[in-house]
């Protein structure tokens, strides 16, 4: 009986682009859930959510190495595909695991042409010169290959997410969906990047998230609200000794800055010790 468990939710390996083709051929109901890796609860909700929508889900672990705008950050990113395939074959959701090779996605030496356009020069696009032209190159690629009929990504990225959708839902017949950010019991967001942190730095962000919220909450009074919001930042630096790259409140649909709490939600990135968190709420 276990033996027999154990073959219907057998999970296949891809470890390049030709087995991958072969294996996806016959299915028209495909799921996409893209990650770097060091699979956590945020991934598994995106990962639950397309075994609910799709008749088949593939994961794809790809560290994207041109969309890091910081070679360190790239060396340091966490990396462990034994245990992420423990994870992802425990959870029984997922049919298909995509490892490709830096060759299988470039294959030819051609530059990537993708800009952004200058109103996407924002949030964490300002701060990391490349990294969302990288992503969405990437993104591209995979969606060329898998042809999946829905993409799942996590609103924790909200701006990942947006120019993601915003490109791919323009070129192919594909959905991107989007998944609410999974967090920790202190609301901490989940991320692959936070087993980087000691407790002391988990603490602190719990702390920051706490402040968040408040500040969340003050914003409808405030006239000047981006007035308001550099205070804010300025005293959530001295507090904390963080480093702040931005806290801005903006509009949900089209992430222009915004001067009303309707529609929006409130970004923030910033460094505790040399890891760069980001959170929107
Ligand atoms: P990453 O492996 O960090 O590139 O993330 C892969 C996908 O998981 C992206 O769509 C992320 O937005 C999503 N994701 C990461 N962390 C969370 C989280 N805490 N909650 C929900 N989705 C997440």
């Amino acid at each position: 009986m276990f033996y027999l468990l154990n073959i219907l939710i057998q999970m296949k390996i891809l470890l390049n682009n030709t087995s991958l083709i072969e294996s996806l051929r016959q299915f028209n109901d495909v799921g996409f859930v893209p990650t770097m890796g060091g699979i956590h609860k945020g991934h598994l909700s995106l990962i639950n959510k397309s075994n609910k929508l799709c008749k088949k889900t593939i994961v794809s672990i790809f560290v994207n190495p041109k969309q890091f705008n910081n070679k360190k950050d790239l060396k340091s990113y966490p990396r462990n595909i034994k245990k992420d395939l423990k994870i992802l074959k425990q959870s029984k959701k997922v049919d298909f695991v995509y490892l490709p090779k830096f060759k299988d996605i470039y294959k030819n030496k051609k530059k990537s042409k993708i800009t952004l356009l200058k109103k996407d020069n924002i949030l964490c696009a300002k701060f990391r010169k490349g990294h969302f032209e990288g992503v969405l190159d990437v993104m591209q690629k995979l969606t060329k290959i898998i042809n999946p009929q829905k993409i799942f990504m996590g609103e924790k990225d909200f701006q990942q997410l947006y120019l993601v959708k915003k490109k791919l839902e323009r070129i192919y017949k594909t959905k991107v969906i989007p998944c609410k950010t999974i967090r920790d019991s202190n609301n901490v967001a989940l991320s692959s990047r936070n087993i980087l942190l000691d407790k002391s730095n988990l603490f602190i962000a719990a702390k920051i998230y706490e402040k968040l919220v408040c500040i969340k909450k003050n914003i409808k009074n405030k006239k000047n609200i981006s007035r308001f919001l550099n205070l804010q930042k300025k005293e959530l630096k001295n507090n904390f000794k963080i480093k702040i790259d931005y806290l801005e409140l903006r509009n949900l649909n089209n992430l222009k800055i915004s001067t009303t709490k309707k529609n929006s939600r409130l970004f923030i990135a910033y460094y505790l010790k040399n890891v760069r968190l980001i959170d929107n709420l």
